[in-house]
């Protein structure tokens, strides 16, 4: 392995500030890489000025299965600065760690991706089947590109799915999804003397409350690995002065889904007890969502779980988990192409995402670069 250019492009990647947009920065610089490949096929689906996904297709020299890998452009904004050991898009590096917004979540899993795959290019290596790669705007805030992206088919063909965010080089196979949900309740203002002559919007937020909690409440399956099916009501806001009955007021809801209760069948059942609720001449209840995403269902025993669980044990020298976990990833929307696949979250990074000084291990970044190369040609022999 070429350590040196292995971290040189983890370290470009990182001062590019993608921080909620400006995809497109790192898109034409991955498509840069691979523009000197002409077996490397690169399309570009624009999403919005300034912010494009990538498609990286390579075919292998027999016919075979279709494996998908897949990393997202977008990094969640740094926040104070000033609190930054290490500035956080200047891809510093120490002996140990390379440093900076994205190392973890997720641009030291997608520059290893892009190393494998130049790497694969360079020494012409021998595999059956297709390699496709997905670099997604938009992940941080509703996984917006990866819908785009399946919806214009590209994942279709796929016979199974690495997704390289940070798993602390665990194999993660499942995931909780989320429904946030909004709650906006519309009545009629009047003197809190009179209040029968107005009609209270806070009162229908609470009895929309009270009938969610009792919607909720029989569904007490718990998944084995993700735990329960989670309801929260987060936020709430209304009302215009004390002595006023209130005409608007607001309700925000959090709902962490698990495969048991998948988002759809939910999602109706809170749609028909809004309609309910609205049939009460009192009730002017209106529902939105923001960018619900799927739980990822996952089996342990599936065989591209069990290989990588091998890969990565035989790398590592000890033996690695297949594990689950609570948060969202582009997997979500990926899995709703046409045919059914097994997914593996795994990657190189850690707990820092999200945090200061982010950093991603050099070591776990090489060894993810190894047990992808490795997951990569054996799949796909
Ligand atoms: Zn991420």
């Amino acid at each position: 392995m070429d350590k040196r250019k292995a971290l040189i492009i983890l370290q470009d990647l990182l001062k590019i500030k993608s921080v909620n947009n400006h995809e497109a920065q790192v898109a034409d610089y991955i498509k840069l890489q691979f523009d000197q490949y002409p077996a490397a096929q690169v399309t570009v689906v624009n999403y919005a000025p300034g912010r494009s996904n990538l498609v990286i297709t390579i075919h292998g020299d027999q016919p075979g299965k279709t494996l998908g890998l897949s990393g997202h452009l977008d990094v969640v904004s740094p926040g104070d600065i000033g609190a930054w050991q290490h500035p956080p898009f200047a891809g510093e590096m120490d002996t140990e760690n390379v440093y900076g917004r994205g190392a973890s979540d997720m641009k030291g899993g997608l520059a290893a991706l892009i190393y494998v795959l130049l790497d694969l290019l360079k020494q012409k290596r021998s595999f059956a089947g297709t390699i496709r790669l997905f670099a997604t705007v938009g992940e941080e805030t509703g996984n917006y590109g990866a819908a785009q992206l399946t919806r214009q088919g590209f994942a279709d063909e796929l016979d199974a799915l690495i997704v390289a965010e940070p798993s602390q080089l665990q194999v993660e196979y499942t995931h909780r999804g989320v429904i946030d949900y909004e709650l906006a309740a519309t009545g009629k203002a009047a003197h809190s003397a009179n209040p029968t002559a107005g009609n209270n919007a806070i009162d229908q937020l609470f009895r929309f409350n009270t009938a969610i909690n009792e919607l909720m409440a029989p569904k007490t399956q718990v998944d084995p690995v993700l735990g329960p099916l989670l309801h929260n009501v987060t936020q709430i806001a209304g009302g215009e002065q004390i002595n006023s009955i209130p005409a608007r007021a607001r309700l925000y809801g959090n709902i962490r889904t698990t495969p048991l209760y998948p988002n759809q069948p939910l999602m109706a059942e809170i749609e028909d007890l809004v309609a309910q609720l609205n049939e009460q001449p009192e009730n002017e209840l209106q529902l939105t969502y923001h960018y619900p995403e799927s739980p990822l269902p996952g089996n342990p025993q599936a065989p591209f779980v069990q290989l990588f669980r091998k890969v990565a044990s035989n790398t590592l020298g000890h033996q690695v988990a297949a594990v689950g976990d609570g948060g969202a990833t582009d997997a979500s929307e990926f899995i709703r192409a046409a045919q059914k696949f097994p997914v593996v979250i795994f990657g190189p990074g850690n707990e820092s995402g999200h945090q200061v000084d982010e950093y991603v291990a050099i070591k776990d970044y090489l060894a993810a670069i190894t047990i992808y190369q490795q997951v990569i040609l054996q799949f796909l022999r």
